[in-house]
């Protein structure tokens, strides 16, 4: 029932499985690999489970790692792909919603009901193309259907991380929570808050960065977790906004449609920075008054960085969002920039992702994409050398000409590069000249920023 897949990722895995059944093992294709077989796509990588234990594992293969004995989970290296090979296992009692107490070695079938979801819950038998579905798997892929395995309510405080991974499924596959599933997790959906903000972060990594992250946050919305873990966003709903700019909506709906603006497959910071663009904006305007929202990027900014500090995103990460979420208006004076303003914005690392972020914002609001053309053109036109050409003078050059090191050195470099970048000056000559003209001229005393008895014939009189 499942063709086998050609290529080299699927040819390793099977080898893995081949060896353990040769060895007398049993050895089977576990969880989400299966369900992507069955749906006819590809697996982002293949899970093999097996009564082998760890140690049988390990013996039996050239080079393995060890994952989590505890959880029987080993990752096999062969042929430059790594396979993770886990002995079946059951896990009881999950005291702190997270972990189980216990775990315990045990046959497939009960393997497949601890796991998440019936459609995660089925193996295959690569040797005989046979499925095996304990927990009616198949018949919830057939009908579009996400579905705890066994009793829901249970299966959710047992890992408050299902609860996430539900959207997760969901979205991706466009299949409908099942009744007693998805009331269960508006019941218990105020968990999300327990889950680990590591594991917490990853699942939004993977659901912001999927085919249709805002479906994917419509529904975590619809399933009340949205604003548990975005509290901020809550303030959005109701937030209104001139219509001339914005007949979409409120701040709350813009926001989602902003996301959605991004198209498949966003960035990860890129999304995030959408998601809280307008974060500050209901604070702005609650300080200005209705329909103004000054400051807003600014405000916003810091917010978003305190919510990615809150999800413990890396510093990189947080740095972006936050430079993303506080320059998302900077498109708007372009037309007006000089060339250094742009060329700058240019050699920013975000550029990219600001010019899409600014590109969405546009899209799901009044839709004018004059600015980002503006921008976009210019960039496209400007070789690489022009954004970043390498300066013409450093400041070892003006302390050799006599000045003391100190700002007023920086000062003047700041301006010939500006002079620079505006195209005023290209020549080191030229630059020499200016450089000294503006120590002179910026220096409260004149001459008296140079070093007593250094002559320099550049300096005016
Ligand atoms: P993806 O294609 O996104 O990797 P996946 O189904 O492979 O999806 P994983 O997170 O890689 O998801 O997990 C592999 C399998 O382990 C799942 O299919 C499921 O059977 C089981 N599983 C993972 N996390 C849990 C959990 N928290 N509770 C129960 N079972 C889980
Ligand atoms: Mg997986």
């Amino acid at each position: 029932m499942i063709d086998k897949p050609k290529d080299e990722s699927y040819a390793m895995a099977e080898q893995v499985l081949r060896r353990l059944r040769a060895s007398g093992r049993r050895a089977l294709f576990a969880g989400g690999c299966v369900r992507d077989l069955l749906m006819g796509c590809a697996p982002k990588d293949y899970d093999v489970a097996t009564d082998a234990t760890p140690e049988q594992v390990e013996d039996l293969f050239e080079r393995t790692i060890q994952v989590g004995r505890r959880f029987g989970v080993t990752v096999v290296i062969q042929g430059g792909e790594a396979v993770e090979v886990a002995t079946f296992r059951t896990e009881s009692d999950y005291s702190d919603g997270r972990h189980p107490d216990a775990v315990d070695f045990c046959g497939p079938e009960q393997d497949a009901l601890r796991r998440d979801f019936t459609i995660n819950a089925m193996f295959w038998d690569p040797i005989e193309d046979r499925v095996l579905d304990y927990a009616g798997g198949l018949e919830d892929l057939k009908g579009s259907v996400l579905r705890a395995v066994g009793d829901a309510e249970t299966r959710f405080r047992e890992d408050h991380i299902r609860l996430i991974r539900a959207v997760r499924f969901a979205a991706r596959l466009h299949f409908e929570i099942e009744e007693k599933t998805r009331r269960a997790i508006r019941r218990l959906a105020h968990l999300v808050m327990d889950v680990s903000a590591e594991r917490l972060r990853e699942e939004l990594r993977i659901i912001l960065t999927d085919d249709d992250p805002a479906a994917a946050l419509r529904l975590m919305d619809e399933l009340d977790m949205l604003g548990r873990i975005f509290p901020e966003l809550e303030d959005a709903r109701g937030c209104e906004q001139p219509e001339n700019y914005h007949p979409e909506g409120d701040v709350f709906v813009h926001t989602i449609l902003t996301v959605e603006k991004l198209g498949p497959r966003p960035d990860f910071e890129l999304a995030m920075a959408a998601l809280l663009h307008d974060v500050g904006k209901p604070q702005a305007s609650r300080r200005a008054g209705r329909y103004y929202f000054p400051d807003h990027e600014r405000i916003g900014a810091e917010m978003a960085r305190a919510i990615c500090r809150r999800l413990r995103l890396s510093n990189q990460e947080t740095m972006r969002i936050r430079w993303l979420v506080k320059r998302h208006m900077y498109f708007k004076d372009a037309q007006k920039m000089r060339g250094r303003t742009l060329k700058r914005l240019f050699a920013e690392p975000g550029f990219e992702q600001l010019a899409e972020l600014h590109r969405a914002d546009a899209l799901a609001s009044w839709g004018n994409l004059t600015d980002y053309e503006y921008v976009m053109a210019h960039y496209r036109d400007m070789p690489p050398e022009q954004i970043e050409p390498e300066r013409l003078i450093n400041g070892s050059d003006l302390i050799e000409m006599g000045y003391r090191p100190g700002p007023l050195i920086g000062k003047a470099l700041r301006k010939v590069r500006d002079a620079q970048l505006d195209g005023e000056i290209t020549g080191r000559d030229e630059a020499l000249r200016l450089a000294a003209e503006l120590a002179d001229r910026l220096s409260p005393d004149g001459a008296a920023e140079k070093r007593a008895g250094h002559d320099d014939t550049t300096k005016e009189g």
